[in-house]
């Protein structure tokens, strides 16, 4: 599916159609290395969480009017992420899509995604989800071996994944990724090879490859920190490995036809995902549920070239989300700098990189030079590379693997961000 010319490059305020993500926080059970705010509740909160979802959707043009922006009334990407979305049952997906599709115009071409846990999509829903017109589905298979699912909690085996994209198939959707996440405890260099086969094997035309977080929002990321051996903590593998394993990852999947095109993603041409494409090219998206992101613009005025941004975020407790209790968890303003620093970090992570013509249209060429000279001299230092014919800066290999240490020089170029250019 090609990508609309808005999407296809950065872009600040430009693009005048939507992304929809729609968070859904409920799982079946919870893995031990997830930090997501989801959880485990009762299908009878289902009812209650649909209700406030379409409540959300009916009242975003009027919330977003109040706070001065600019909501696209044109969607041309939708994901459901969560959780494991497919828990709702199809009359659920029916009232979301009713809703949707009397508060915005959706694209003919609209990308529609849904996540899915292997094992765990009925044949009801999978029936609404084709009936709403679902075109992509991203199925969270992170291993292909039986015992590190097991291990890390996750209630499906090889079979399921497999038995899963052939119903999909038949079911008419073509468009699938397939998860996989490296450092999973009992993982090691040969199994994540196996892993990687199969998912070549199957022949989706993308894939996403993350690397285990460990952070205090998990529980085996706790035990971690805490030097423990619950959750299997002690087979975990190394960050070296964890490191190999990536790039392995890098090498097998551009062997076989799946580029990588973001730090995370790869795909085969024109199956890049439109929807995530919006977050590293800062085209807006608004986000609704439980712990749920939104970009969104100012309205265009004539006295501020570079309408600032709002980045928004909702509660991640599913109580107070259901109570209608401060349903925004952070909010924050980013006047031009603030965007020249994102601008950067979030265009870095894509494989085409930062053109040097995009950042001089979108923020003046004195404006942006001493970003640029954080550029040049990160070149010199191995970690981002610059396409002399393209003008264009991209992460080097090295960078990829220190990314976050990388978008950190980029802070540190304007001392004073919020001060207007
Ligand atoms: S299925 Fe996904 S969201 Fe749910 S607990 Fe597991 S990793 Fe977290």
């Amino acid at each position: 599916m090609p990508l609309p010319p808005q999407i296809e490059s950065s872009s600040v305020g430009h693009c005048q159609s939507l992304g929809l993500y729609l968070s859904i926080p409920f799982c079946r059970s919870k893995c031990t290395y997830c930090n997501f705010a989801s959880g485990v509740y009762p299908a009878s909160h289902h009812d209650q969480y649909v209700e406030r979802l379409v409540g959300d959707l009916r009242a975003s043009g009027s919330q977003a009017a109040e706070r001065g922006l600019h909501l696209p009334q044109t969607v041309d990407s939708i994901y459901f992420g969560g959780g494991t979305p497919v828990l709702l049952s199809s009359a659920h997906f029916h009232t979301i899509f009713r809703a949707i599709g009397e508060i915005f115009a959706l694209t003919a071409e609209a990308e529609i995604t849904v996540e899915c846990a292997p094992g765990q999509l009925s044949d009801s829903t999978l029936d609404a989800l084709v009936a709403c017109g679902v075109n992509r589905v991203s199925l969270g298979a992170q291993s292909f071996i039986d015992r590190e699912c097991a291990t890390s909690g996750r209630l499906h085996t090889r079979a399921d994944v497999l038995t899963d994209l052939k119903r999909l198939r038949t079911a008419g959707i073509e468009n699938l990724n397939l998860d996989l996440l490296a450092g999973l405890a009992g993982q090691t260099i040969h199994s994540w090879r196996e892993s990687i086969d199969i998912l070549l094997q199957t022949g989706v035309p993308h894939a996403s490859v993350y690397m285990l977080e460990i952070d205090e929002d998990s529980r085996l990321g706790r035990e971690l920190l805490q030097g423990g051996a619950r959750y299997y903590a002690g087979l975990v593998p190394s960050d070296e490995t964890i490191a190999d394993m990536y790039e392995t990852a890098i090498e097998l999947f551009s062997s076989a036809g799946l580029a990588q095109y973001e730090i995370s993603n790869f795909a085969r041409p024109g199956f890049a995902s439109r929807h995530n494409l919006r977050y590293w090219c800062r085209a807006p998206y608004l986000g609704l549920g439980v712990d749920a992101s939104s970009m969104l613009f100012a309205e265009e005025n004539a006295d501020e070239p570079t309408p600032a941004s709002l980045r928004l975020t909702t509660t991640s407790s599913l109580d107070d989300y259901l109570a209608g209790i401060t349903p925004l968890a952070e909010q924050s303003w980013l006047g031009p700098v603030q965007q020249m620093e994102e601008f950067w970090f979030l265009g870095l992570r894509r494989n085409s990189g930062v053109a040097v013509t995009d950042l001089m249209h979108l923020f003046g060429a004195e404006a942006a030079q001493p970003s640029l000279a954080v550029a040049h001299r990160l070149v010199a230092e191995g970690l981002l590379c610059f396409e002399r014919h393209a003008e264009r800066f991209t992460l080097s290999p090295r960078g990829r693997l220190l990314s976050n240490n990388v978008f950190a020089e980029f802070l540190a170029a304007y001392p004073d961000p919020a001060t207007s250019l």
